[in-house]
């Protein structure tokens, strides 16, 4: 149950314990410090496997601190990033926010559109990139007026050759002059460190401004065994990017947890992420549901999982049952479902059984191990109906998902306006149902919630459960108009090959997973679901291909 506190009572006697903020840039070092010959591997953009350890690491992020400086990057100035998950890319994490600067990462999948808005909006003063995106920087840069320098995340003698980025510094060279020490600041935890913009699912991007402290109590979370329990004895690979929510804060949690990070760089198809987990012995990995499912076609191809892989973090879209009972029936590797969002720095909830439920025949635990997961500690929880009241945990009860805690946000970047209720939660925008164990389950985004004559539909379980078909690859489910309901289910989907089940033998199917009544009133094959810049499917283009439908 959520707690609600009433104003300080007189008289309180304030604590004797020192004062000392929580920064960032004190991850590193202590790792630098405590797991010195710890290692953060990268498969570099430019092709070369690069071993760093945390105190190599930490000496190139001080003369990188140097360097910014030297660039006349200053405190509260906002430094971009359009980058993979890279060692490099670390140590701007880190050098730009122990400056007291902000590190802004954009998400190189966005139109060029967004990305000239969120580079103008963010009154980027340099931005570093990946030679990937060398094309998208020449052209995205233009009009771009707050950048002073461009920085290629790379050596000399791979320096962009395209005559618009004539101008722009090697990132190798840019720090090879410097010393390699820095005596970092220290100021208030609530200092701002790194910027991400959400997705922008509806109208333009916002900004999400995470602090130091927000960061930190966030890392703390990620550490502990009730989510990604990390130790010395791990390798972790996220194949999250460190573009999108900070890489779900697996930089800063490694560090901290002295665990090694294997980096993927630009190479994130399943032969690449197998061969790199393979060589590299990673043991926990974290990456949204179509990374596993790629993964899993080659552990399949070759009969095998990569030799130490022991555990991955779903998230990001909901895990489907064929997903979870593939990893851990053929392959032994634990799935842990997470649900969190760029709001929330990312991470709300996560799936770990309680010891009730592991007893149970493995029927039985699935519909649990589906759900999202129990609050992390930091985070609270509660559903709403329309009219704001409080709806019961009772696992039934569908509701509007709210969240309030030290690192949710509480206003977007240059907004003057509150997202916030009344009563000072963060409204997610998902429909969800929490049970008397404390299982939060997401039956929907609230815009997509089938609304069949005043009942919810949830697109969500049913997109889950026609991917459990075995000639479907992709699915989606859109409310369309109905004369009797207001609105039915319409079933897209991509096929897997050239069968293409009916409506009435796609139903046959689905009827034995969701109550009948949900069952879609009509099927379409598409050679391809829209997905926007993190993966997520783009409703809003499907509503927009599909607008003319009608169920009856
Ligand atoms: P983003 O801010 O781009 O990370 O998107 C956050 C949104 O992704 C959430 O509000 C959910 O709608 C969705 N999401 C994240 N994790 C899950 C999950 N495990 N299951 C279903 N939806 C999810």
């Amino acid at each position: 149950m959520t707690q609600t506190r009433t104003a300080a009572p007189p008289g309180l006697m304030p604590g004797l314990m020192m004062d000392r903020p929580l920064l960032v840039t004190q991850l590193l070092s202590f790792a630098a410090q405590f797991h010195a010959d710890t290692e953060v591997v990268t498969r570099t953009v430019e092709g070369p496997i690069e071993r760093l350890t945390y105190a190599a690491m930490w000496a190139r992020t001080q003369k990188l601190a140097n360097a910014l400086i030297g660039l006349g990057v200053k405190p509260g100035d906002r430094v971009a990033t359009l980058a993979w998950n890279t060692g490099r890319h670390m140590e701007l994490y880190y050098a730009v926010a122990g400056i007291g600067a902000i590190c802004h990462t954009i998400n190189p999948r966005l139109s060029g559109d967004q990305m000239r808005y969120i580079l103008n909006h963010a009154e980027d003063c340099v931005l570093f990139f990946d030679l990937t995106f060398a094309d998208a920087v020449a052209e995205n840069c233009k009009g771009a007026n707050s950048l002073k320098a461009r920085v290629a995340l790379t050596d000399a003698a791979h320096k962009p050759a395209q005559p618009a980025l004539s101008d722009v510094l090697t990132y190798e060279e840019l720090i090879a002059g410097h010393a390699d020490t820095f005596d970092f600041p220290e100021f208030d935890e609530n200092t701002a460190a790194s910027l991400c913009y959400t997705s922008g699912t509806t109208g333009n991007p916002k900004g999400v401004l995470y602090s130091h402290r927000a960061l930190m109590l966030h890392s703390f979370a990620v550490c502990t065994s009730a989510t990604m329990g990390l130790s010395v004895h791990d390798r972790a690979l996220p194949v999250v990017p460190m573009f999108h929510v900070n890489a779900w804060g697996m930089p800063y949690a490694a560090p901290m947890s002295g665990c090694n990070l294997v980096m993927p760089g630009a190479k994130l198809d399943g032969p690449s992420l197998f061969e790199l987990m393979d060589t590299e012995g990673v043991t926990c990995s974290q990456g949204v549901p179509t990374v596993w499912m790629a993964l899993l076609a080659t552990m399949r191809e070759k009969g095998r999982k990569p030799k130490a892989l022991q555990r991955v973090l779903v998230g990001g879209a909901a895990v489907s049952e064929m997903l979870i009972d593939a990893f851990e029936k053929e392959f032994g590797v634990a799935v842990n479902h997470a649900w969190g969002m760029t709001e929330m720095t990312p991470l709300g909830v996560v799936n770990t059984l309680k010891p009730k439920f592991l007893d149970q025949p493995r029927d039985q635990q699935m519909p649990q191990k589906l759900k999202q997961g129990r609050a992390v500690y930091g985070v609270d929880l509660r559903i709403t109906d329309e009219a704001g009241h409080v709806l019961p945990n009772d696992g039934k009860s569908a509701g509007h998902l709210q969240v309030r805690g030290p690192w949710i946000v509480k206003r977007y970047f240059k907004s003057e306006e509150t997202p916030l209720t009344v009563d000072g939660w963060f409204d997610t925008g998902d429909i969800a149902t929490i049970d008397p164990d404390g299982y939060m389950q997401i039956t929907d985004r609230a815009k997509d919630v089938i609304k069949s004559g005043g009942e919810w539909i949830s697109s969500v379980d049913l997109e889950n459960a026609a991917l459990g078909h075995p000639q479907i690859a992709a699915a989606a489910v859109i409310g369309v108009p109905h004369s009797k309901w207001l609105e039915r289910p319409l079933l897209i989907c991509v096929a897997k090959g050239p069968e293409r089940p009916s409506l009435q033998e796609m139903n046959a199917f689905l009827v034995t997973k969701v109550p009948k009544w949900w069952l879609p009133d009509a099927l379409e094959y598409v050679t391809a679901i829209p997905l926007g810049a993190t993966g997520k499917i783009q409703k809003t283009k499907l509503r927009e291909q599909f607008k003319d439908f009608r169920a009856g």
